[in-house]
């Protein structure tokens, strides 16, 4: 399989090339050239499949011309670590709990399979991947990357701007992970990467490569609970509905890629904070990037969406088509924190920021079709990542699960780094 870029679809490269490379070099966003459908015995016996064996078909429908049966099934296993239940929260609506891998947020999916293929196309070459985070994708990749053989991973990150519990999930490991901690904010951290992509002196001394949202290997795997999901929800005949927290949109990408493989889903959600330029977008106002707002779903304040010419190129570029089969939805951080409330209230159920986002939108779109659909939000994130907004809105202490507790138990393991592109150039050579 080749894959192309959205800005140019004459441009494909192999898939070693879309993962090493992971944007094109116009900017665009790599494609897989082709969409398999899968057949029809498939989806009458997904239900008594396991969530293995369905990554396996569904895998090995992408990447059979590029990988063995061994790799797939390797692929599949390391990824597919822990389990992604369906809660019902209502009757007919489902929370879809993407927390339960290693960091605790839905991220470790992706960086489990963006590192495992990784040091499967490799093949035994080192590779350093670089990666300025503000907090979530530094802990997703970090623990998806630890003691993967061939790849060291530098993660950079501003000093005193993430939280301790971020800190700590990409600080305390060692091995192949090290953390620089940079005098300086997010921007900076980002720049001396991008300069270091640049760097032609750099890349003839070692392999480097990016382990970023966009890349295909941290997006595709992500359709993968989308098709257990539907495998367990009860066979009432209705429609099926997903509303999905949106930031960078490489989640719904994903979830409309399981639909045009064939997987049963009705219509999506497209739920986010005040950061609403998609909504807009789905309500006819022209595409635009706008300045990020700060709010309480703090991994969703993004005004630039990069995975936006996805969705479109998902749909063969028919905006029609688009906005039939998606619906905008955003909210305040009021109405946020009103949800998680009533939930719990009504159900006992604790929701955070981002999952009760995705639940207002789906709670939204059941109303106007009483009785047509079973609906499915994504919880990204277990509540405790987020301790302190949720004690500030039930107004009571929050306790950690015990997974979270003992990142914090760790020791801290950084290197000061000055703001300083020499600075950093001089690290990465005396690594190698
Ligand atoms: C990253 C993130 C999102 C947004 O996902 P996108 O794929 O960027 O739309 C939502 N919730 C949580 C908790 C996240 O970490």
């Amino acid at each position: 399989m080749k894959f192309y870029s959205t800005n140019n679809q004459s441009h494909s490269v192999s898939l070693r090339d879309a993962v090493v490379k992971g944007l094109a070099p116009d900017q665009g966003l790599y494609m897989p050239e082709r969409i398999p459908r899968l057949p029809d015995t498939f989806f009458e016996h997904f239900s008594e499949m396991s969530f293995q064996e369905i990554g396996i078909e569904v895998i090995g429908a992408i990447f059979s011309d590029d990988l063995s049966t061994d790799q797939i099934r390797d692929l599949v296993a390391h990824t597919l670590q822990f389990d992604a239940p369906l809660v019902e929260v209502e009757d007919d609506l489902f929370s879809l709990e993407l927390f339960h891998g290693p960091t605790l947020a839905f991220k470790d999916f992706g960086a489990r399979f963006c590192s495992k293929l990784m040091s499967l196309l490799l093949d035994g070459q080192e590779v350093k991947v670089l990666v300025a985070t503000s907090g979530d994708t530094g802990s997703a990749v970090a623990n998806g990357f630890f003691g993967v053989e061939g790849v060291e991973v530098v993660i950079l990150y501003p000093s005193g701007k993430v939280s301790e519990l971020q800190e700590k999930q990409f600080t305390t490991l060692g091995g192949n992970i090290t953390a620089l901690e940079v005098d300086g904010v997010f921007d900076d951290c980002q720049r001396m990467v991008k300069e270091a992509f640049l760097d032609k002196e750099l890349q003839q001394q070692m392999v480097l490569t990016s382990a970023n949202s966009i890349n295909i290997a941290r997006w595709i795997p992500q359709c993968l609970y989308y098709f257990y999901a539907v495998s367990r929800l009860p066979k009432n005949g209705k429609k099926t509905v997903f509303s999905v927290p949106s930031g960078n949109f490489g989640n719904l990408a994903a979830g409309i890629l399981a639909q045009r493989m064939g997987l049963p889903i009705d219509r999506f959600v497209a739920a986010t904070n005040s950061n609403n330029v998609v909504p807009d977008y789905l309500e006819g106002t022209p595409f635009s990037a706008r300045p990020s707002i700060q709010t309480i779903s703090n991994s969703m304040d993004v005004g630039n969406p990069s995975n936006f010419y996805r969705l479109l190129a998902l749909y063969d570029g028919d905006e029609a088509l688009l906005k039939a089969n998606v619906k905008g939805f955003y909210c305040s951080d009021k109405a946020t924190q009103a949800a998680m409330i009533a939930v719990k209230a009504a159900n006992g159920y604790i929701m955070d920021p981002h999952g009760a986002v995705a639940f207002l939108g789906l709670k939204d779109f059941m109303a106007a079709y009483p009785e047509e659909y079973t609906g499915v939000f994504l919880e990204t994130a277990h509540p405790g990542k987020f301790r302190k907004v949720v004690e500030e809105t039930f107004g009571e202490p929050f306790e950690l699960p015990a997974r979270l507790e003992a990142f914090l138990k760790g020791e801290k393991k950084a290197s000061a780094l000055p703001n300083d592109y020499a600075a950093f150039k001089t690290f990465l050579v005396s690594k190698t």
